[in-house]
C-alpha cells in the first residue's frame, strides 16, 4: 500500500493493482485497485467479457494474477492456493455431485478435511436449516428443483465457515421469478451471517437488489465503485450512465458553464460542469428525469412524439427532436397522454443532467 492509501477495516479483502493477461496476450483485467469491506456484499457488474469472472477467480485463488497483490485482513494471500484460502464458492451451474446425497454434498469439504461422520451430519443439518431445506439431507440431487439445488450449493459453500463467500452468476440457471426470490433470500442470509461476499453478475437489477456496493466493470477496468443509488444517480462516465438504467444522450460543447447543443439550443447544467469552453461533451438525462413541459422555455427541447409504449407502471414517450431521439418516462398515474405525431416540449432539469467528456476511456477502448 502506498502513502495516502485509504484505511479500511483490517478484515477487508483488498486488491492492489491486480492485472491478468492470459497466455497469448488477452488482457482480461487491466489494473484494478479495490477494497471489499468486511461483512459487505459487493457486486462485480459488467457486460460479457469485461473481466469480472477472471477477477473473481483471482480472488478465489483459481487463477493467479500476472501482477499485483491480494490481501485479506492485511495479509498477503496472492500466492496462497485456493484450498488454503478456504473461501466459499458457488458457481453458475452449482457443480453439485449427482451421485451423493444432499447432506453428503453439503458436508463434502468437511469429509475431505477428515471431520467425523456424526459431526458432519449435524453440521449438514444445521446448514440445510439455514438455507431453508430442513429434512432434505437424504435426498438425491436429481430430485431437487433449480432453486433447491442452488440452496444446497450455498449450504455446501458455507460448510467450512469461510471468511469470504464468492458467487459467480449464481442466479443464471434459475427462471426469472425464482431468480428474484433467491436474490432476496441470498441477501438476507448474507446479512444474517455478516459474511464478506463478492457476487459476479451482468444483471444490474440483481446487483442493485443485493449489493452494498457495486463495482461497474468494462474492458478489464473498474469504471465506478459505489452504493447502488450513488452509481445510479451519479454515474461517473457515459459507459456507467448507459449500462446502469437508461439514459438519453445529447452531444454538444461546453460553453460558459452551460452546454451548447449542435442545434444551437443551450442547456444549463448544475453543478456547473468543469469543462473548458469548446470542449466536446455528452449530456445524459434519464427518461424518468425527462419531463413533458406545456410550453417552450429554459432547458426544453421541442419535438414530435414518434412512439408511445404503455408498459404497466410507466408510459414511455419516444420523442424525435432536432438533437436526436429522446425518451420520457411518465408514471402510470400521469394524466398526460400524448399521441403519435403530437408536438411536445421536453424539460431537462439542470440538476439532474450529467455531463461527460464526449469520449470516455471505456468508449475509446
Ligand atoms: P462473461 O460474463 O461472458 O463470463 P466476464 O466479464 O466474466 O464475461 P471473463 O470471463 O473474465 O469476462 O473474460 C475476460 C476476458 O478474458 C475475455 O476477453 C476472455 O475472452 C478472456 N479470457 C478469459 N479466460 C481466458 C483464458 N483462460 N484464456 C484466454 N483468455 C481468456
Amino acid at each position: 500500500p502506498g502513502p495516502g492509501a485509504p484505511q479500511g477495516d483490517p478484515a477487508d479483502l483488498r486488491l492492489w493493482d491486480v492485472r491478468k493477461t492470459f497466455p497469448g496476450g488477452a488482457v482480461a483485467v487491466e489494473s484494478v485497485d479495490l477494497r471489499f469491506p468486511a461483512g459487505e456484499l459487493t457486486a462485480l457488474l459488467g457486460p460479457s467479457g469485461c473481466g469480472k469472472t477472471t477477477l473473481l477467480r483471482m480472488i478465489a485463488g483459481l487463477e493467479s494474477p500476472s501482477f499485483g497483490r491480494i490481501e485479506l485482513g492485511g495479509e498477503d494471500i496472492t500466492d496462497l492456493p485456493a484450498h488454503k484460502r478456504r473461501f466459499g464458492m458457488v458457481f453458475q451451474n452449482f457443480a453439485l455431485f449427482p451421485h451423493l446425497t444432499v447432506a453428503e454434498n453439503v458436508a463434502y469439504s468437511l469429509a475431505i478435511e477428515g471431520v467425523a461422520k456424526p459431526k458432519r451430519r449435524a453440521r449438514a443439518e444445521e446448514l440445510l436449516d439455514l438455507v431453508q431445506l430442513p429434512g432434505y439431507g437424504a435426498r438425491r440431487i436429481g430430485e431437487l428443483s433449480g432453486g433447491q439445488r442452488q440452496r444446497v450449493a450455498i449450504a455446501r459453500a458455507l460448510a467450512q465457515e469461510p471468511s469470504v463467500f464468492l458467487l459467480d452468476e449464481p442466479m443464471s440457471a434459475l427462471d426469472a421469478k425464482l431468480r428474484e426470490e433467491m436474490q432476496v433470500e441470498l441477501r438476507l442470509l448474507q446479512q444474517r451471517l455478516g459474511i464478506t461476499t463478492v457476487v459476479v453478475t451482468h444483471d444490474q437489477r440483481e446487483a442493485m437488489t443485493m449489493a452494498d456496493r457495486i463495482v461497474v466493470m468494462s474492458n478489464g477496468r473498474a469504471e465506478q465503485v459505489g452504493p447502488p443509488q450513488e452509481v445510479y444517480q451519479r454515474p461517473a462516465n457515459r459507459f456507467v450512465a448507459g449500462f446502469i438504467g437508461k439514459a438519453n444522450f445529447l452531444s454538444g460543447t461546453a460553453d460558459r458553464g452551460e452546454v451548447l447543443l449542435a442545434t444551437g439550443a443551450r442547456l444549463s447544467v448544475a453543478p456547473a460542469a468543469n469543462f473548458r469552453d469548446g470542449a466536446p461533451v455528452q449530456v445524459a438525462c434519464r427518461p424518468e428525469w425527462t419531463f413533458l413541459a406545456s410550453e417552450p422555455g429554459a432547458n426544453t427541447l421541442a419535438g414530435r412524439v414518434a412512439f408511445v409504449r404503455d408498459i404497466g407502471q410507466v408510459r414511455e414517450i419516444h420523442v424525435e427532436t432536432p438533437a436526436g431521439p429522446q425518451v420520457c418516462e411518465l408514471p402510470f398515474s400521469s394524466p398526460a397522454r400524448p399521441r403519435l405525431g403530437d408536438a411536445v416540449h421536453l424539460f431537462l432539469p439542470p440538476e439532474l443532467i450529467r455531463v461527460f467528456p464526449a469520449q470516455d476511456r471505456a468508449e475509446a477502448a
